[in-house]
């Protein structure tokens, strides 16, 4: 049977091995096992449901929570030959029919199902008549009410055991965190189930952190040293931000367009379908935009506002670079940022139990916020996985972190708030420790308070972060009515002079090329093509523009840039060659074979 999967591997999909544990994924799933299978976002996870689905007799049924997710899949499917539909609300009754009959007649390998329509009587009627190779269950993370996508439709799909107890499931999700994995395996009924967990690393992402002072020009200085013509995303949280943020970057030559729920639906179609279509659209989005955007070449996740978990970030972040090619995740990131967090948090009426996880949560992103070591170290340990050495490719190991003594800047600091009997916010903090007579000032009478004019050793913007650190360090709370900072228990240590305190020193700049050099050159990048191969690598890639625009699909449907790298590199001449490039399988080198190798014989 696996002599089966490795030919369907490389006859079908062109691909020449299996990456690990792809193989053992399958071979459990061959053998009529129940799986769940963890593995971080590009890792493979589609060829380990639909190759057995290939290869055992009978349909593979795929649940997955998005419509256009199925579509895209389906889409792609159909372009390797494989029979593959979906069943859902957007398909007229006469698709869906067609579909269910094709199925009894075993004329069909693969059918995306919504979960919704996967528990409807008449659907397990169904289901019964026809043979079902095995249940896949994608993006099992939606049946956990600890995760963040949690879909009521998931919590069904336990159903799948007691109606098909013969039939293998498996279960696939990129969640790393081990609570969700529990509640997975449990409600799922996948006790018995082999588990594969692959480590979460991406180590083609580089992680970036910077303090945030003008954001707008720090992320378009970002984009045009590094960014220049690449598809990527950037995140905000509000509806008006991502709106000024993206009619601001067109303004400066950039291709950018918004994404939110205010939007039209038909805009966010069109916004969406240009983001899969074009080359170099920058997606401005609220975290709206995102679930069940498969674009394998989306070579940056850039972040205006701090996400509210660790869990939220490296979801987000982790749509860069699915494709395994060099990427970056970069946030700006300021007082502000923490203020307006702990702010909400502070009026949220959600319960306290629930209050005190997305506390805990949030600390854990500031934590890692104004971390001085390695990113990833930080971000593997939290999601419970180890890296013994420093990655090498974030911020804090390319260029180390400085660190200065101020202990007695946030004695000062924690002290003014204690003797403007902590009811104002930082701006007016800092013009009593600066000693400025403001309106403010003078009306409160704090001109006489012992702290007046304590801090003109450091400036604002130095005041801004040593409150920043002492917020995000949890030395000062944040009152929800008007963000006034009061003192918390831990910061008596330091007013005692029984502790003292590290602080970052801040280093403003978009970009840290220009700081040494050194970032950005972690992996290879896909548009390092040498200028002598340039003209040949955009006629390749106009070449798979106009088949796509041909069949209204995204060009990385017809093939990958990994592909069209290799076909650039090896130039094969015949059809032979051009067979043994990865990623051609039999039915695109029939499609597509000819038309590339008239390209490529214009360069030999
Ligand atoms: P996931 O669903 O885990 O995020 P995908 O299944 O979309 O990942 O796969 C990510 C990319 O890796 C896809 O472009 C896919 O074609 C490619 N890929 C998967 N398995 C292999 C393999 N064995 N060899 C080469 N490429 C592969
Ligand atoms: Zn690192």
């Amino acid at each position: 049977m696996m002599q089966a999967a490795f030919n369907v591997l490389n006859t079908v999909f062109g691909y020449e091995n299996f990456r690990a544990p792809q193989d053992q994924v399958i071979e459990a799933a061959l053998s009529g096992e129940d799986v769940f299978v963890l593995m971080p976002t590009g890792g493979g996870k589609s060829l380990c449901y639909q190759i057995p689905a290939l290869v055992r007799n009978g349909v593979g049924i795929v649940i997955s929570p998005l419509i256009a997710l199925m579509h895209d899949q389906v889409n792609a499917l159909n372009q390797a030959g494989i029979r593959a539909a979906c069943m859902n609300s957007s398909m007229s009754s006469n698709e869906n029919y067609q579909t269910e009959q094709q199925a009894l007649r075993g004329e069909i390998d693969v059918i995306y199902l919504a979960p919704e329509r996967l528990t409807l009587p008449k659907t397990i009627e169904w289901l019964h008549q026809v043979q079902v190779s095995l249940f896949a269950i994608d993006e099992a993370h939606c049946v956990s009410q600890w995760g963040h996508d949690f879909r009521s439709d998931y919590l069904q799909l336990s159903l799948l055991q007691q109606y098909f107890p013969n039939v293998p499931r498996m279960a696939l999700t990129a969640t790393a965190d081990e609570k969700t994995r529990q509640e997975i395996i449990e409600r799922l009924g996948l006790g018995q189930a082999k588990v594969f967990v692959s480590g979460f690393d991406r180590p083609n992402i580089q992680y970036r952190i910077t303090p945030k002072n003008n954001p707008k020009a720090q992320l378009l200085t970002f984009l045009q040293n590094e960014h220049q013509g690449h598809a990527g995303v950037v995140y905000c949280l509000s509806r008006k931000k991502v709106e000024a943020t993206a009619l601001w970057l067109s303004e400066q030559g950039i291709h950018a367009l918004p994404y939110h729920a205010g939007l039209d639906k038909s805009i966010r179609q069109v916004n969406q379908q240009r983001f899969l279509n074009e080359d170099s659209i920058v997606m401005v989005a609220t975290v709206a935009f995102g679930m069940g955007i498969d674009k394998p070449d989306v070579r940056f996740v850039a972040h205006l506002d701090m996400p509210k978990s660790i869990e939220a970030y490296y979801q987000e972040t982790g749509r860069a670079g699915r494709d395994g090619q060099a990427s970056t995740a970069w946030m700006a990131y300021g007082l502000e940022d923490v203020i307006k967090l702990k702010q909400m948090m502070a009026g949220s009426d959600a319960n306290e139990q629930f209050k005190r996880i997305e506390q805990t949560k949030l600390n854990g992103m500031l934590g890692l916020a104004e971390l001085t070591s390695c990113r990833r170290q930080m971000l593997m340990n939290y999601f419970g996985d180890e890296l013994n050495t420093p990655c090498g490719n974030c911020d804090n190991c390319l260029t180390p972190v400085q660190t200065w003594d101020g202990t007695q800047a946030a004695r000062k600091a924690l002290s003014c708030v204690y003797r403007t009997d902590q009811k104002f916010g930082v701006v007016h903090l800092i013009n009593v420790l600066r000693g400025k007579v403001t309106e403010k000032v003078s009306q409160f009478n704090h001109q006489q308070v012992s702290t007046f004019g304590i801090g003109q050793d450091l400036n604002d913007g130095q005041w801004r972060s040593v409150f920043r650190q002492l917020v995000a360090r949890g030395y000062l709370n944040v009152n929800f009515d008007y963000g006034q900072l009061y003192l918390s228990d831990t910061s008596r240590a330091i007013l005692r002079g029984e502790e003292s305190l590290m602080l970052r020193v801040d280093v403003i700049q978009a970009s840290a090329n220009n700081r040494n050099g050194n970032i950005s050159k972690g992996k290879k990048n896909k548009e390092d093509i040498p200028a002598d191969q340039q003209e040949m690598w955009q006629a390749l890639r106009t070449c798979r523009k106009n088949l796509a625009t041909e069949q209204g699909i995204p060009p990385f449907m017809i093939f990958h840039d990994t592909t069209l790298q290799e076909m650039l590199h090896s130039k094969p001449a015949t059809i032979e060659a051009f067979a043994n490039i990865s990623g051609v399988g039999k039915k695109k080198l029939e499609k597509y074979g000819l038309e590339f190798i008239a390209v490529i014989e214009q360069y030999q």
